[in-house]
């Protein structure tokens, strides 16, 4: 079986089932992010336990999201959808008085055909309060769609920039600012000298607006990156309120920070006609630096010091690189971050054998896959195939034959790779994790290397393998456990008998909530 080429990336397609979370779970980092949103998720009870369990967590936090059960009367049609929503909006209203309300489509919403767009609008003129309508349910590819999803349509929220504000063209506002810096050129100064460090200056070339739901470190670290270049960020969808969304027009230039948002990134082009910076994605210290340098091409900046910036970080991770270095990795695909993930990786020296992920959008990513290629000549590797919806049986068996030292995959997949030898690690954490910009390159990598440390200092302790004890029927992924059958024993003990032994595992990783 081929599982590499030498010269070019390929990219095949399989048929297999979708294993990934519902993106209705976006709402667990979307309302914390957008602080005077609610988000009312209209489903049925599936959607709630769902929810339940996935932001169990937060039940002490007050959370402004809440679900609107539908019941056989609302299917069937009994119950006027308009007046039930306007009921259950008013309350909300009454008791939490957000700014904008999120209406979140699922499943049996798309099936029944509610006509939510429809009611929307009314409601919203009647409540007096802003009611967006996102479609985020289980037919999607991947749980992060969802996020794109209510970005999406929160893009025509976003209010219209009045042009006489903007300047037209890059080179023109270059041309601007040279006028503008014209007395520090002259004094041997130079722009960012002129900037303090962190603060933002004023913009000299067209309004940057960036997407992407980050946490506000990453923010502010993105946000002061782009300032020792001179470039001023006009705002960030999602703003942290309702009332602070950008201005959007087809002056504005607009940027992605996550590899998952083509449907955002095609609302931003389609319904407000800004112009899209397609750029690799701000992952790691090689993605962030190309990142950067994209935005300043595109506004005719020159970049300054990025390249010391990137060897100063690449510098600090060292103690992390030592223990990835010609290690192998296998994404099994689950949240759409898999090729920077693995670009980023075999940057680290790292052998990436395949890269499955539910869906890509080329032209989105088109960057991305460019820095990839080029980063696996850089490193003399040979190219990944990349799996676009891959069939997990047919990646099983390349896991078995390729025996990779860590398999990242969805929730799903973990324990029965644990349980043949796999060393695993959950691709929800990459999610969640604060992975942008220079310095969280780390955090990246402390993910990565955390299964293979665990193994090394397991070892140490002499617990080296992980016995079960019974050998359970084989399912069709030639994989099945059940915990009540496992227990850790020395490579003294496990030789013992008819205990199979396999590699040592981990499963107590909780889901964050950004
Ligand atoms: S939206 Fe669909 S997939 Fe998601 S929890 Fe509800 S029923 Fe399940």
């Amino acid at each position: 079986m081929t599982t590499q080429t030498k010269d070019a990336l390929v990219l095949e397609c399989e048929t297999g089932n979708y294993h990934t979370f519902c993106p209705i779970s976006c709402v667990s980092w979307l309302y914390q992010k957008i602080e005077d949103s609610f988000f009312l998720v209209i489903g049925t009870k599936t959607c709630g336990y769902f929810l339940q369990n996935a932001l169990g967590v937060m039940i002490f936090a007050e959370p402004r999201y809440a679900m609107a059960e539908l019941e056989e009367a609302d299917i069937s049609a009994q119950l006027n959808d308009y007046k039930e929503l306007k009921r259950l909006c008013l309350q909300i209203k009454k008791d939490r008085n957000p700014s904008v309300i999120f209406w979140i489509g699922t499943c049996t919403t798309e099936i029944i055909k509610t006509d939510l767009e429809g009611i929307a609008p009314r409601l919203e003129a009647e409540i007096g309060i802003p009611i967006v309508v996102a479609r985020a349910n289980g037919l999607d590819y991947a749980f992060t769609q969802g996020e794109d999803t209510v970005l999406a349509a929160l893009v025509q929220s976003c209010p219209n920039l009045k042009p006489s504000t903007t300047v037209d063209d890059p080179a023109q506002a270059t041309f601007i600012q040279s006028l503008l810096q014209w007395p520090l050129t002259n004094t041997g100064m130079t722009a960012n000298a002129s900037v303090p460090k962190g603060s933002a200056p004023q913009a000299k070339h067209p309004p940057l607006v960036l997407f992407g739901s980050v946490p506000s470190t990453v923010v502010n670290q993105l946000t002061v990156e782009l300032n020792k270049q001179g470039i001023h960020i006009s705002g960030w969808i999602p703003a942290r309120r309702y009332s602070e969304l950008p201005e959007l027009g087809p002056d504005v230039y607009v940027c992605g920070v996550h590899p998952y948002l083509s449907r955002t990134a095609t609302a931003l082009m389609r319904r407000k006609e800004c112009k899209l910076i397609n750029a690799p994605f701000p992952i790691g210290p090689d993605g962030t630096r190309a990142w950067i340098e994209k935005i300043c091409k595109t506004f005719d900046i020159e970049p300054q010091g990025l390249e010391e910036r990137e060897a100063a970080i690449w510098e600090k991770l060292e103690d992390y690189l030592e223990l990835v270095r010609g290690k192998s990795v296998f994404f099994m695909g689950d949240n759409v971050l898999e090729v920077s993930l693995a670009r980023f990786l075999i940057r680290c020296g790292m052998i990436v054998y395949e890269i499955g992920i539910p869906y890509i959008d080329k032209r989105f990513q088109a960057s991305e896959l460019q820095l990839l290629e080029q980063t696996c000549r850089d490193m003399k590797v040979m190219m990944p195939r990349i799996v676009e919806k891959p069939d997990n049986y047919h990646q099983i068996q390349r896991i078995r034959e390729l025996m990779p030292d860590l398999a990242i995959t969805g929730m799903a997949h973990a324990n029965p790779l644990e349980a043949r030898g796999i060393s695993t690690k959950w691709s929800v954490e990459f999610t969640f994790a604060q992975i942008h910009g220079f310095t969280n390159a780390r955090d990246i990598l402390e993910l990565v290397t955390r299964p293979l440390r665990r193994n090394s200092s397991l070892s140490e302790l002499g617990w080296t393998t992980f016995v079960k004890d019974v050998s359970p029927p084989q399912g069709p992924l030639g994989v099945a456990s059940h915990p009540a059958t496992h227990g850790l024993r020395t490579s003294e003990e496990s030789g013992k008998g008819s205990a199979k032994v396999i590699d040592v595992k981990s499963t107590n990783v909780t889901l964050p909530i950004a």
